[in-house]
């Protein structure tokens, strides 16, 4: 089913292996190309040198290369071949695989609609550029819903775990006959072999020429952006002739230069689904944040903005820069605000805190820029503590405020910059924010 697979990642004894093979089921692929000593990594399509090493391999009885770019997802060594299954495989042609009733806001329509007609016609490309809570997933409905029926097999790839594991029940959900699998690090479902599944964009360097429809969800977030083997992946897991679809809310330089240059169609969505702006960020001068944290303590300035926010009725979501400094806000602010906790990329139990602080069990949830996007909490107001560290670029700037105001019972929400001086960050992403604010408004 266009998967491209190590030999440990295939539960068949040799013989079963070769029946595969010599039945024209799965044929074997050359692992590391090697010409003119130079190598190549078929797998995730890595090229640069000192990314491959040698080891002893003891099956050999030699010095063996292998690929380090890829290593994450198991060895790749020269002297093993990949497997790839067949893509010819006939996926069901579904009549009426949505069951979702709601309704699409016009903007939401206008682009549901452009995707129909970019899956149905063969597109080639389509770029989906809309401002952070304009619905989305919703707007995926009728492409999904028309490719489904066309028999086509597709993948809603994001860099992000947490994207993954949000939009994986609501799309279970929404189509709830389709066999639909969510693949991640680790994920519990890792055969893959789903009509529609749902994968962060690491997952696709097990997958060749498998999709008819390929949705890159976020794809200006991290490491997707600046990962040349990721996108090497993405366009060798889709079929030659894969309709590719890209979501973003912040698109990156790159996308905006192919849009301008009417080389990447494209689609604007400006306005929340609820209809109102989106929350534009206040900046805060804090001058004396590092030193206090040094001291283990938080300027006063910023304890009584968090003072008055507390009571009030939103949760509050502060970002820090780096996770010490998340731990350590987490500290200092326990004494005063029993129900704080703090997440992080390496924290296992961070889908747990996150569905907890959504469940309202805390007040405050301390965070790194993991939670920047993809994450929904109905109602809370987002502060950013040192704002001018590099982590926070315009992107990342513009996703978090974008975590404000998302519900139609609470679509404002208060968003502050604590800084030590302004960066052009910063004024971009406020800049970036009025901007969409004012072509929102536009009937
Ligand atoms: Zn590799």
């Amino acid at each position: 089913m266009g998967k491209l697979l190590t030999r440990q990642e295939i539960p068949l004894s040799d013989e079963e292996l070769q029946w595969y093979i010599s039945e024209g089921y799965m044929e074997s692929k050359i692992a590391i190309e090697k010409k003119r000593s130079r190598f190549t990594c078929k797998r995730c399509g890595n090229h640069k040198q000192y990314l491959f090493a040698a080891m002893p391999h003891a099956a050999c009885q030699k010095s063996c290369v292998y690929c380090r770019n890829c290593i994450m997802m198991g060895r790749v060594m020269e002297c093993e071949p990949l497997y790839r299954g067949s893509p010819h495989y006939t996926w069901p042609i579904l009549e009426n695989p949505c069951a979702w009733e709601g309704e699409l806001t016009a903007e939401q329509q206008h682009a549901a609609d452009e995707i129909v007609s970019a899956i149905e016609h063969g597109q080639s490309e389509l770029l989906i550029w809309a401002v952070c809570g304009a619905g989305k997933t919703e707007m995926l409905f009728p492409g999904l819903t028309a490719a489904l029926k066309a028999g086509k097999r597709i993948c809603l790839a994001t860099p992000r775990t947490d994207v993954v594991r949000e939009l994986t029940p609501r799309l279970k959900q929404a189509f709830p006959h389709v066999s639909i699998q969510a693949l991640y690090g680790d994920s519990e479902e890792k055969s893959g072999d789903a009509q529609l599944l749902i994968s962060t964009t690491h997952q696709l360097y097990r997958f060749a020429y498998a999709f008819d429809v390929m949705i890159i969800d976020e794809i200006d977030a991290f490491p997707y952006h600046n990962d040349l083997s990721l996108k090497f992946a993405s366009k060798r897991a889709a079929k030659i002739d894969a309709c590719f679809l890209y979501l973003t809310a912040t698109p990156r330089r790159q996308e905006k230069k192919r849009i301008h240059q009417k080389k990447l169609p494209s689609v604007f969505i400006a306005r929340r689904f609820h209809g109102h702006p989106l929350p534009v960020p206040k900046l805060k001068l804090s001058p004396l944040l590092r030193k206090e944290l040094a001291n283990r303590r938080l300027p006063k300035t910023i304890l009584q903005v968090i003072e008055a926010q507390q009571l009030g009725s939103r949760q509050l979501l502060l970002f820090t820069s780096t996770i010490d400094y998340a731990q350590l806000v987490t500290d200092i602010l326990k004494p005063i605000y029993p129900a704080i906790t703090s997440v992080h990329a390496e924290d296992p139990d961070r889908e747990e805190k996150v569905r907890a602080f959504r469940n309202q069990e805390y007040s405050i949830l301390v965070t790194t820029t993991i939670l920047e996007r993809g994450v929904t909490f109905p109602s809370v107001d987002v502060y950013v503590l040192d704002a001018g560290h590099v982590v926070f670029d315009e992107a990342a700037l513009v996703q978090i405020a974008g975590r404000a105001g998302r519900s139609a019972h609470d679509p404002t929400g208060e968003v502050i910059y604590f800084h030590r001086g302004k960066t052009n960050a910063m004024l971009d992403a406020q800049e970036a924010i009025m901007r969409m604010n004012k072509r929102g408004q536009r009937p």
